[in-house]
């Protein structure tokens, strides 16, 4: 992916939804009234992907002073479950939007059947029992018209009696199906008397046994949004081919004309975004859930540290359009960096230490250093940290044997030590294994962060906590969840492509003792290593903090 795309300026025109809805408004069309609807199937958790459905639809509503309806598509009886309901409730209050009427598909259940029975009357749809093997032979090529159903010419009071005796449960599943009665030779595939209502014997999340039939998306989606009362009904391209049927129904009903129109998906490349999918790496405890850090859903995002704020302001860089295209994952995470640099409180926390002694300091107590809590937000003021004679600083910051290009602690060399002094690094101490248990350096007293007067000149600086005070905590660093762009495309088996390095579990991390000062919300920049929050599981015991993001872009280098 190419790096201009994070930086693609804020699109300030107007995108086709809004000019759309203007013109509707100026045309009185509804007397100007505005009802959109977001309209989730409770089969799974949202997803980053609902998130730009979730904005456009709540965000154009409240645009023009009209109101949105959270309603859930729950036709289909086998997938979906009531505590799908409940996430997708919450996710959708978090991004920070409130629905007008919270309703269910499945509450016009009868007033579907009465929809389908005045169709049947008007000689427009016809119960077939054929198996569906036979109706998908039957059906045609795009270039090649189908073949009518032998039951196509049934009688209104024939069909009358044989849908009452469905909905009875007089029928097997997959004896017999409604169809409507459209055009076999139809260009389009859907008007090839699409299924209205099949049979299932399934128990439903709201309606229990209540049915055994139920109707198929594209006899209750447009009809519920006429129901509604819904002006504006924003879906994904997919459902494009849909439309005509869309339209045909509720003109031939003669019900509340609602009117769809589509926009280009969100894809984000290195995920997945199917539920079914991301079901999967639930079932086969590929993560630890649906709210796994690394999961592109909503309650992952937000486990993960990312803020309503951020995940709105990427949908508005992500733009509505018309077509579809793949956006970088760096664009969410530049978004949640922005976020994050102006909220962080600042701290210090070294995730695999070594023990720095310090042989001259001969100071009775630590000395205590200021430091800002967040320089982009002088409000927060500053706390304290102390530099003592035992600190550690990060493993990988010292090299016994210096490589090229090395420009942190060597032995004889020197580093500053943020908000600290600057130290030179004299003796190595191992133990019987060869391994580095600590490293004896002496400090400047001159050298003082904020009074310098050393005269050196340290190529780096490092972060580190003071080994008296210290907390322990466990520090979780996430990767991406997958290592192919697309793992989706082709032919293979989406899971070949997972990352097997996708989360690294710091347990040995120490950190500076203010961090438990903050409450569960808090968000944190740790110096060098990135942005963090408490995880869900954080104990005041075990603080346990999860990466949001690094604090550079490390994606650009390595996809380029
Ligand atoms: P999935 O294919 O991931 O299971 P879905 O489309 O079946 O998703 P629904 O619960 O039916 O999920 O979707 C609710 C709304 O969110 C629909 O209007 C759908 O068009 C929209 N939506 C789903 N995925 C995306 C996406 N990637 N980008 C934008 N809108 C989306
Ligand atoms: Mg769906």
């Amino acid at each position: 992916m190419k790096k201009e795309k994070k930086e693609l300026p804020k699109e300030h025109s107007k995108n086709f939804l809004e000019l759309l809805i203007e013109e509707d408004i100026q045309a009185a069309k509804h007397d100007g009234r505005i009802l959109t609807r977001f309209p989730p199937e409770p089969n799974g958790y949202l997803h980053i992907g609902h998130s730009k459905s979730i904005c456009i639809n709540f965000g154009l509503a409240q645009k023009y002073g009209g109101k949105t309806n959270l309603r859930f598509d729950d036709t289909n009886p086998v997938k979906e479950d009531t505590a799908y309901v409940e996430s997708i409730k919450e996710d959708v209050q978090w991004l920070g939007f409130n629905w007008d009427k919270e309703l269910y598909a499945s509450d016009y259940f009868e007033q579907l059947y009465i929809y389908a029975v005045d169709l049947i009357k008007k000689g427009l749809a016809y119960v077939d029992h054929q198996s569906a093997e036979m109706i998908a032979a039957q059906k045609g090529t795009p270039t090649q018209p189908g073949i009518n159903s032998p039951y196509r010419e049934r009688t209104i009071e024939e069909n009358l009696l044989l849908f009452a005796q469905m909905r009875d449960g007089k029928f097997k599943e997959g004896e017999c199906v409604l169809r409507a009665k459209i055009d076999m030779a139809s260009p389009n595939m859907h008007f090839r008397d699409p299924l209205m209502y099949r049979i299932k014997f399934a128990h439903h999340h709201r309606t229990g046994d209540q049915w055994c039939i139920y109707p198929m998306y594209d006899f209750a989606h447009g009809q519920s949004d006429s129901i509604e009362n819904i002006t504006h009904s924003f879906c994904t391209l997919e459902f494009e081919v849909h439309r005509p049927l869309y339209n045909w129904y509720i003109e031939k009903l003669n019900i509340f004309p609602s009117t769809q129109t589509e926009f280009a998906r969100l894809n984000i490349n290195y995920t997945v975004m199917s539920k079914r999918k991301l079901l999967r790496l639930v079932q086969e405890k590929l993560v630890s859930g649906w709210d796994d850090p690394r999961m592109p859903t909503i309650a992952a995002l937000r486990r993960r540290g990312f803020t309503p704020e951020s995940i709105r302001e990427f949908c508005d860089r992500v733009g509505v359009a018309r077509r579809e295209n793949i956006i970088d994952f760096g664009l969410l995470e530049f978004c949640i960096r922005e976020h994050l640099n102006k909220i962080a409180q600042r701290l210090m926390v070294v995730l695999d230490p070594l023990k720095i002694i310090i042989t001259n300091f001969a100071e009775p107590n630590a000395i205590a250093m200021p430091a800002e809590n967040n320089p982009e937000d002088k409000s927060t003021g500053s706390r304290t940290i102390n530099f003592g004679r035992e600190i550690f600083i990060e493993r990988e910051d010292f090299l016994e044997t210096p490589i090229e290009g090395y420009n942190r602690l060597v032995l004889g060399g020197i580093s500053r030590m943020k908000h600290g002094f600057i130290i030179k690094a004299d003796e190595v101490i191992k133990d019987d294994q060869g391994k580095i248990v600590a490293l004896h350096c002496t400090y400047y007293p001159e050298s003082k962060s904020g009074s310098d007067k050393s005269g050196l000149k340290p190529k780096a600086v490092l972060h580190w906590v003071n080994a008296q005070e210290a907390v322990p905590v466990q520090v979780n660093l996430y990767d991406r969840l997958f290592n192919a762009e697309s793992p989706d495309a082709g032919d293979e088996d989406f899971l070949k492509h997972l990352n097997p390095d996708s989360l690294k579990v710091m347990d040995h991390a120490l950190a500076e003792p203010a961090i438990m000062n903050f409450t569960k919300d808090q968000k944190f920049q740790f110096l060098r290593l990135g942005y963090f929050c408490f995880d869900k599981d954080s104990q005041p015991h075990k603080p346990i903090l999860n990466r949001t993001v690094t604090l550079k872009d490390t994606w650009t280098k390595e996809t380029n």
